[in-house]
């Protein structure tokens, strides 16, 4: 295992750790305060002071405040300060990864690799779109000298999820941020701390006062708040589908724009020409990377019927090589899931799935981990029909589930058959069919021949019950979080005599 860097130990020590609200970092107004517990050994890794409802319109307040002048600042001057915030999440890349290790109980070295370098590139992506983006278009009109202008909302709340709490609220807060707005971010109660640590560095970088705030919160009283308050223009809610639905109506009923990024039950189609070694490989991997806790992931594996037994051979073999052991320990391949009440949902699923005919092939158990004791479970595969619970729902967790298919028609019936539209991928030799299958599956990503695919400039983003996001890491996230301005005046012609 290794040892808290000194700056993570001082970080934690604050008791509690207070959240930030126009520049001052505040206590909660009605002294209530989280427990923020590390996943990997059931351990108290620190108190947090939790937001009240009040605090949170203070937080709205302060942003709106803080946008009078923020608007006014040069898109050079936010890819400045967005390059500066880069720059110290770089210095304190390591304190970044470990806060991450250790509250949401990953491998500390998957946040080393992925979740804090994807987040800084995303800030310096948006920091260089904004300073090469014209703004401002000119319509070519008869009669009319016309221009299209994208113009900042204000006040943008976000409310996150506890899956990948800093790099989802560096993509988040990014594009906000370059495009003039100010930000209210709720991070999940389970996983507040690198939110609140990114806070600091942005107020270290030279954000003004006000800018950038944190309002640590229960879910449904930020979100009484958020979706309400007439001085948050644009809302962006990363979660559930169950809780995003609440979110839009309300946000609907106010008629205030809403981004939506919401659950998902990927599929995986395994055509009998694929690599078999290759798709084995990619689909352990899936279920293995953040425990399964990842909402594009592939959990419904379709499998050519004459392809099943090797692919299944191939993929028990890759995850039985699966270290799990605490996010803290440099070896650990796949940590603990985020919390009990996560690890019960995921059984009382693999117990229903059970119960409603599927047949455990490989894990299924908790899994003892010498000298720790956390939430720790095997990667787990089913089989079995449609018809069960376990290929219909969102288990959240390194389960996945495998039926089999007879042909295209049939493995591109199963994907569409439920309604959630986030991201599925299709394995094969034959790049005709790929790209034919990645057109047929709904969803806002086919991916071909892997799974978890992102790169800065593909859009990326749900549709039906999978939210209608309008991308994490293209041009179309900078415009989400614009509103449109057409200025027009009309032409007179004079005609010539
Ligand atoms: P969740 O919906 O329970 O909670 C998400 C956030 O909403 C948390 O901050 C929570 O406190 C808050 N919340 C809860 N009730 C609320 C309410 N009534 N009003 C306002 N806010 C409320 O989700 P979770 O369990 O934290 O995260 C897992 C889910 O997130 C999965 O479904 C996963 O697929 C999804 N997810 C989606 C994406 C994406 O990009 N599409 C990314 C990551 C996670």
């Amino acid at each position: 295992m290794i040892t808290y860097s000194t700056k993570v130990k001082s970080f934690l020590n604050q008791d509690p750790i207070p959240f930030l609200i126009g520049g001052s970092w505040l206590q909660s107004s009605n002294n209530q305060v989280f427990d923020v517990e590390d996943p990997s050994t059931k351990n108290l890794l620190g108190k947090v002071s939790k937001a009240s409802g009040s605090d949170t319109e203070k937080a709205v307040e302060q942003a709106d405040e803080a946008f009078k002048s923020w608007r006014k600042t040069s898109a050079k001057e936010r890819a400045r300060l967005l390059h500066k915030l880069a720059d110290l999440c770089e210095r304190d890349a390591e304190e970044l990864a470990q806060l991450e290790a250790l509250d949401v109980g990953k491998s500390v070295n998957n946040a080393r690799g992925f979740d804090v370098p994807f987040g800084i590139e995303s800030l310096r992506y948006y920091a260089n779109l904004i300073e090469n983006k014209d703004f401002e278009q000119v319509l070519n009109l008869d009669g009319v000298a016309g221009k299209s202008v994208r113009l900042p909302f204000g006040v943008v709340a976000f409310i996150f999820p506890w899956n990948f709490p800093l790099t989802l609220c560096m993509w988040g807060i990014g594009p906000a941020l370059a495009a003039g707005n100010t930000v209210v971010v709720k991070p999940a109660a389970q996983t507040p701390l690198s939110t609140l640590y990114l806070a600091a560095l942005a107020q270290e970088a030279g954000f003004p006062d006000g800018v950038f705030n944190v309002v640590p919160a229960s879910g449904a009283e930020a979100g009484e708040v958020l979706t309400k308050h007439p001085k948050v223009k644009c809302l962006s809610f990363t979660g559930s589908s169950q809780v995003g639905k609440t979110i839009g109506q309300n946000c609907g009923f106010n008629l205030k724009p809403v981004k939506l990024e919401l659950g998902g039950k990927g599929a995986a189609v395994v055509f009998d020409d694929a690599d078999l070694n290759n798709a084995a490989t990619g689909l352990a991997g899936a279920i293995t990377l953040n425990t399964g806790q990842v909402c594009c992931t592939a959990t419904r594996w379709i499998i050519q019927e004459n392809a099943l037994e090797t692919f299944v051979e191939k993929v028990k073999t890759e995850l039985a090589k699966t270290h799990i052991a605490p996010g803290m320990d440099e070896a650990s391949e796949m940590g603990p899931v985020v919390s009990e009440k996560q690890l019960n949902s995921i059984f009382e699923y693999i117990k229903k799935g059970k119960e409603e005919g599927a047949e455990v092939i490989f894990g299924g158990n908790r899994v003892e981990v010498d000298g720790v004791s956390g939430y720790y479970m095997a990667p787990t595969l089913l089989k079995g029909t449609e018809d069960n619970i376990c290929f219909k729902e969102e288990i959240f967790g390194p389960v996945a589930y495998i039926t089999t298919f007879t042909d295209e028609e049939d493995a591109i019936r199963q994907v569409n058959s439920l309604d959630y539209g986030l991201a599925n991928s299709v394995w094969t030799e034959d790049a005709v069919r790929a790209e034919r299958v990645a057109k047929e599956m709904v969803a806002g990503n086919s991916w071909i021949n892997a799974h978890n695919v992102f790169a800065y400039g593909l859009p990326y983003g749900g549709v039906n019950g999978s939210g209608n996001g309008g991308g994490v890491n293209s041009i179309e996230t900078l415009f989400d979080y614009t509103r449109g301005l057409s200025i027009a005046q009309p032409v007179v012609v004079e005609e010539l005599v």
